[in-house]
């Protein structure tokens, strides 16, 4: 479903009215075109701040220098010596910022991970205050710091507390041009892992993502953080549920950008269409409804007769059958639990107990901002998709000592027949309320389950990354 107050405001006439008429105009989101590529940001200019030198600092500085930035520090000295110190520790160039006559930064990473009393949050000011009014469109901002519990110190874990906050301002003020501000929280001891955080987040892959807190806590048992290599699900296996059309058909399209063998699920009924999804990758149909009592057997009956452990299951599919909670028939209740909740839990357990999991696989589940915000109408589906989360949460910690990861991916309005179903008005509503005053498409949403079944989020586990543009509403 096309936005088409987006796609008109764009036009030559478009401009003309909105300026006229004073109308704000979304922004025309950057996405990327193709795979992910190792010097990413070799048109970038980064500028980097941290709050003093230490291990993510290093991290930083050397996984930017990896993508091909041109690495700056602020000539106003603001997080200048933490960066100085990284730049001699990683062999890295760096050199002084020169907007106010150069090219402006279109990429900010700041480390405050070091942060710990009120004095030192002063650092966000002095790194953003000067230079916010010349963010070009599509720039990408990433904060670093630290998780809950991570210091023992109160006093520094209120500093890191501020953090959240601050993002979710920053976001909020700066996603006018299509520039967006999200938050890493590295654990201490996991910075080697951030590299692939900020390959996500700095890149056109995560054009929707904005406002958003990322924890990195390290790989699972037995996992390492490799070198970025490019087609980095090469050689693996993924099952992607609900893949005949919609979000379903977009992950397993860029799951196949980026090498993998595509398994796509999807109700019998919808066969022809599913067959149509995967041929075009080159993945394999697999028509089976996932709310099978042994759904979970036949996948990996499949995965075998593709000679292959499963390495990667998204499960993305999902229905909604709304009604509010007075009126609302017991089957319907039971169908959105089943389907969205049920099947899930059952079929991984079927997986874990066939050992059917390959070395270090990746579960990623699809939740929903209406899981975390609720609306009215759909107590049967936000209970389903808000148990996602508690899921994840809890899963990987059972499944650490395993090697595999699991973490979960909640969209809010995402242009799709779901959405194009709801009234024109409420959508509308919906759409534009969000810093960046757009829906997301379901590649979006494909670009961050791939970077959760991808080795970029090796030290991510047990998380939920909305993909919704800060959007205010439960959708
Ligand atoms: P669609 O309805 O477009 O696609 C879902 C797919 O899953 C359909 O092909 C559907 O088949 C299939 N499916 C449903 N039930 C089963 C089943 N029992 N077994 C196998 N396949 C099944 O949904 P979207 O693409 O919009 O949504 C995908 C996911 O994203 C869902 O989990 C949804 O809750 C979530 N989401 C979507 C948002 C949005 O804005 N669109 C927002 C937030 C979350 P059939 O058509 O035959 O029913």
């Amino acid at each position: 479903m096309a936005d088409k107050i987006l796609e008109f405001v764009h036009t030559s006439t478009g401009k003309q009215i909105a300026a006229a008429l004073g109308l704000p105009v979304p922004p025309m989101l950057k996405r990327a075109k193709a795979g992910y590529a190792e010097k990413s940001l070799a048109n970038a200019n980064a500028l980097v701040g941290a709050s003093a030198f230490g291990p993510a600092a290093t991290a930083v500085v050397k996984a930017l220098n990896a993508m091909g930035a041109s690495i700056k520090v602020s000539a106003d000295l603001a997080g200048l010596d933490g960066v100085k110190q990284a730049a001699v520790k990683a062999k890295v160039e760096v050199s002084i910022s020169q907007a106010d006559n150069g090219v402006p930064e279109n990429v900010y990473v700041l480390d405050v991970t070091a942060a710990a009393t009120v004095a030192d949050l002063r650092l966000l000011y002095d790194f953003f205050n000067p230079r916010l009014r010349k963010v070009p469109s599509n720039s990408r901002i990433v904060v670093i710091g630290r998780p809950r519990g991570d210091s023992k110190d109160a006093l520094a874990e209120t500093a890191q507390s501020s953090l959240p906050g601050f993002i979710r301002s920053l976001a909020k003020e700066s996603g006018k041009n299509g520039t967006t501000a999200n938050l890493i929280q590295v654990k201490t001891g996991a910075e080697n892992a951030i590299e692939g955080a900020l390959r996500f987040f700095l890149s056109p892959h995560s054009a929707f993502v904005t406002g958003q807190v990322l924890p990195v806590v390290g790989a699972p048992k037995g996992v390492k953080v490799t070198a970025f290599s490019e087609k980095p699900l090469t050689g693996k296996l993924a099952v992607v549920t609900g893949a005949a059309r919609g979000i379903g058909a977009a992950i397993a399209e860029v799951l196949a950008r980026e090498g993998a063998t595509v398994i796509g699920v999807d109700r019998p009924a919808d066969e022809s269409v599913l067959g149509t999804t995967m041929s075009s990758i080159g993945g394999i149909a697999c028509p089976l409804d996932i709310t099978d009592t042994d759904a979970g057997k036949k996948l990996a009956e499949v995965a075998a007769d593709k000679g292959g452990k499963i390495d990667i299951i998204v499960h993305n599919a999902g229905i909604t059958r709304d009604k509010m909670m007075r009126n609302m028939a017991a089957h319907l209740w039971d169908m959105v639990l089943d389907v969205n909740l049920g099947a899930i839990v059952r079929c991984n357990d079927q997986l874990l107990a066939d050992d059917a999991f390959g070395a270090n696989a990746r579960i990623v589940c699809i939740s929903s901002i209406g899981g975390i915000a609720g609306n009215a109408g759909q107590t049967n589906y936000a209970a389903t998709k808000s148990a996602v989360i508690g899921y994840v949460d809890a899963m990987a910690k059972q499944l650490e000592g395993k090697g595999i990861s699991i973490n979960a991916i909640a969209p809010g309005f995402i242009e799709t027949q779901m959405t194009a179903a709801i009234p024109v008005v409420t959508r509308e509503v919906a759409r534009r309320l969000s810093s960046l005053s757009q829906g997301g498409l379901p590649v979006d949403i494909a670009e961050a389950v791939t970077f959760m079944a991808s080795p970029l989020a090796n030290g991510v586990n047990g998380a939920t990354l909305r993909v919704c543009g800060q959007n205010l509403v439960g959708a």
